[in-house]
């Protein structure tokens, strides 16, 4: 679907392919994502996988419905749609579930859920973030029958290839059970899929996620979040932290680790997130004193020193100039 022409739009402004011009080629119309806790919890907390949850996680901090008292669903697109047509001008909308694990539920609870976020006709897309080892193949039949006349994404968190890291950092999956919901969800067809990736976690190294860039690029996914490991308060990782066995990055080392990664990805995934994002006054460390918009910047101003851009280094790419 990406044509070289569009990849060169990008290529001269981002060096990256980022979501809004994904956004801007499939659709006529500007269109946003509303972020919706739907009142799931997550396997990996209440004991079906695993208690305590992913050592880094606080929901609190990243998804910022959380905190607030759970408003039925058709209330937060509501107010979602308000806020962003104002502040954006957004006309269409993606409903992102996107507070714990979002397919953590029977079926009939999952479609009632789902369809409430529909009922709005400016709700063009559905996005609908889970655990790889939480997404049935009943799920996945339900999830592909609205692609027939909405636009849908499933994101799977991953974080690292790496079984080890996936185990210190408790995730309670490991690689293949990803590999597995990926190649699961393909097979559907018409599911649009995105992966969540760290960069940073304890014990890992430029190879080790350089490896992961490649290993994730060569599964032929749609999209990707790249987030900077962040402590936040009340996780498991901050007891780590204080006690010095771990370590952030500064913001020039994230912008260096980035591009790299970038370049090793095919130019064909959109990007929907370049660095993570914490809400409120959960973060510990890094404090960066920077803007979204700056480290963006600064990532596209490191590719073009390079002369380089998103799948300059990666073998799916031969029809890109190579720097
Ligand atoms: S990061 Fe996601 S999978 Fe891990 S504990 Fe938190 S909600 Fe659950």
């Amino acid at each position: 679907m990406t044509t070289i022409v569009t990849q060169k739009t990008w290529l001269k402004t981002h060096g990256y392919y980022p979501f809004s011009y994904f956004l801007r080629e499939n659709f006529p119309v500007k269109v946003h994502k509303i972020s919706i806790h739907a009142g799931f919890t997550c396997p990996n907390r209440d004991g079906f996988v695993g208690v305590g949850g992913c050592t880094y996680c606080a929901n609190e901090s990243f998804s910022p419905n959380v905190r607030e008292t759970i408003v039925p669903i058709k209330e937060q697109v509501e107010k979602g749609m308000k806020f962003l047509k104002k502040r954006y001008g957004a006309e269409k909308f993606i409903a992102y579930f996107q507070a714990f694990t979002n397919t953590y539920a029977d079926v009939d609870t999952l479609k009632a859920r789902y369809d409430e976020a529909l009922l709005n006709e400016d709700v063009i897309g559905l996005s609908i973030g889970t655990r790889p080892d939480c997404i049935t193949d009943e799920i996945l039949d339900l999830i592909h029958s609205y692609t027939k006349k909405y636009h849908v994404w499933v994101e799977y968190g991953l974080q690292s290839i790496h079984d080890r890291t996936l185990q210190l950092v408790n995730r309670g999956h490991d690689y293949k059970s990803f590999e597995d919901a990926v190649l699961r969800t393909k097979n559907k067809g018409g599911i649009k899929i995105c992966a969540h990736v760290i960069l940073g976690l304890p014990g890992e190294d430029w190879n080790d996620i350089m490896e992961t860039a490649r290993t994730v690029s060569s599964l032929g996914i749609d999209g990707i979040k790249l987030h900077h490991l962040y402590i936040a308060k009340n996780t498991a990782m901050a007891g780590d932290y204080f006690k010095g066995k771990i370590k952030t990055m500064k913001m020039e080392e994230y912008v260096s680790l980035a591009c790299d990664f970038l370049e090793r990805i095919s130019p064909d995934i959109v990007i929907q997130r370049l660095v993570g994002d914490t809400h409120g006054d959960f973060l510990i460390s890094p404090i960066w004193n920077a803007t979204k918009g700056e480290v963006f910047a600064a990532i596209t101003n490191e590719l073009k020193h390079r002369n380089s851009y998103q799948g300059a280094k990666c073998a799916l790419s031969p029809d890109l100039p190579q720097p």
